[in-house]
């Protein structure tokens, strides 16, 4: 093997970057962390799952998490419009309302968690915390540093970087790609692939001394995260406590609605809040204490997401959308799953595609059960709340929602929404005919 600088260069030092590097650091390997930002930096992607715990727990981060303070997160409920005279009984069993639903994580056992609670977080401060402490276990962090390029063309990649003025050449046997959703390797390699069904645009801003109660009877929820479903069609809301009196508000719709309006952006979001009047309401009680940024175009796969020399992490491998919060935990799980490769393939000296097969393989089905999930709620969305509410399937959702998606098992509510999905489907006569989203996934596309 040629003389390398690092045996592994890893793009952008976000949670997949990071805890990629936590790993490898901590297994003795050589890597350094090229990140363009100068951290803190704020970045959309607030509230984790449960999942993302034992990842924290195995790199030695979790007393750090703790000890910074961030809101702990119990679980998570959703609201609704919906009418309450949505028929429900007499239909594959469902009994439950669709108006309104709620999950704690302490429900239901989750292997490798023994806390009954994960986190909501300023990113800012959360992405720093792991940057700094993948530092502390021996990565190098070049911050300030952006990757302009990978030339694979040689025997060992070749990573040329901007600092400050100039460019730099360093050598590295692997490169892994977090750069998140600028999918560096993505782009230079042709892997992405659009998202044929999922298109959709985000705006949100943080507000100070919102009743975070305001659309649930249950002070006991006050820190749960928070989905409030709109009356207009594929749009919803988040609602994630960032300090005790500060909470992150976005809406997330289909981008042709908002091409479609003919409002600025802040109107637009005004406009969709007031769909629910009084969570308007709610949020003009409260202060707006930062600008209102917007996310668009951001669902995609990846035809493949390793190969010789290279592999793919967080969102630079895979993104969708953000319904159910699992952004962070894909980043940190992948970043987990990776390591194990990458370790192995650096004890034999060899860095092919091969040695990552374990990696893409447990990664996409995770990820497919994370998608698969995301389209039955938009295909028709007041089913969630019923299965969320059955006790035949709720162990199943709590699963899904824990983030816990990476053995072997497709967990069975998923299917039996599938099911009541087509017959809905082909049965316009059907009660809840009227209630499909306009989104319907090509499910099992290869390449997601
Ligand atoms: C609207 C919206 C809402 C979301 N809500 C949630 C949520 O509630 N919970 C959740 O878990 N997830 C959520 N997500 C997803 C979450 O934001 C991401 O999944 C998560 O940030 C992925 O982490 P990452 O490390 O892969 O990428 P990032 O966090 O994006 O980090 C990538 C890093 O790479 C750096 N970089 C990029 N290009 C280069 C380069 N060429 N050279 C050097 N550095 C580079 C960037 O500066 C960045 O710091 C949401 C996403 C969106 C769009």
């Amino acid at each position: 093997m040629p003389e390398v600088d690092f045996d592994v260069a890893i793009i952008g030092g976000g949670p997949a970057g990071s805890t990629t590097a936590s790993y490898l650091a901590k297994a003795g390997l050589s890597c350094a962390v090229f990140e363009d930002a100068i951290f803190p930096r704020p970045h959309v992607g607030e509230s984790l799952v449960p999942a993302t715990t034992p990842v924290l727990s195995d790199i030695g981060a979790l007393p750090l998490v703790e000890a910074a303070g961030f809101p702990r997160k119990y679980g998570a409920a959703w609201t609704s419009a919906a009418p309450s005279n949505i028929p429900t009984m007499g239909f594959n069993g469902l009994s439950h309302g669709f108006r309104a639903a709620e999950i704690e994580f302490n429900e239901r056992d989750q292997p490798g968690v023994h806390q009954e609670y994960t986190y909501h977080v300023d990113r800012a401060k959360f992405d720093l915390l792991l940057l700094q402490h993948a530092q502390s276990l021996g990565a190098n962090v070049f911050q300030g540093t952006r990757v302009r390029n990978v030339d694979f063309s040689g025997p060992t990649p070749r990573v040329t970087l901007r600092m400050g003025k100039s460019d730099v050449r360093l050598s590295a046997r692997m490169v892994v790609d977090a750069s998140g959703r600028s999918t560096l390797l993505g782009r230079k390699l042709d892997l992405k692939v659009p998202d044929p069904v999922f298109n959709q645009y985000a705006i949100h801003t943080w507000f100070e001394g919102l009743d975070r109660t305001a659309l649930s009877a249950d002070s006991e929820q006050a820190d749960y995260i928070f989905i409030h479903f709109l009356p207009i069609t594929d749009t919803w809301v988040w609602q994630i406590p960032i300090t005790d009196t500060v909470t992150s508000v976005g809406v997330v719709t289909q981008k042709k609605n908002f091409a479609s309006s003919k409002s600025d952006r802040e109107e637009f979001f005004w406009e969709c809040v007031g769909s629910r009047p009084e969570l308007k309401a709610a949020l003009r009680a409260s202060e707006r204490v930062s600008s209102f940024k917007t996310e668009g175009d951001y669902s995609y796969g990846m035809k493949e997401i390793c190969g010789d020399g290279w592999l793919l992490v967080g969102d630079a491998a895979r993104f969708v959308d953000p319904i159910f919060s699992s952004g962070v935990s894909v980043a940190l799980n992948s970043a987990r799953l990776a390591s194990a490769d990458i370790i192995a393939a650096a004890r034999k000296d060899s860095f092919d595609k091969a040695q990552f097969t374990h990696y893409e393989s447990t990664l996409r089905r995770g990820v497919k059960n994370w998608y698969e999930f995301i389209s039955i709620y938009y295909r028709l969305n007041i089913l969630f709340t019923a299965f969320v509410q059955d006790p035949r399937y709720r162990n199943d959702v709590l699963k899904l929602l824990q983030g816990d998606v990476y053995d072997d098992s497709e967990p069975k509510a998923l299917e039996a929404m599938r099911q009541i999905i087509r017959q809905v489907e082909q049965d316009p006569s059907h009660l809840w005919h009227r209630h499909l989203g306009s989104l319907r996934s090509p499910s099992l596309a290869p390449m997601f």
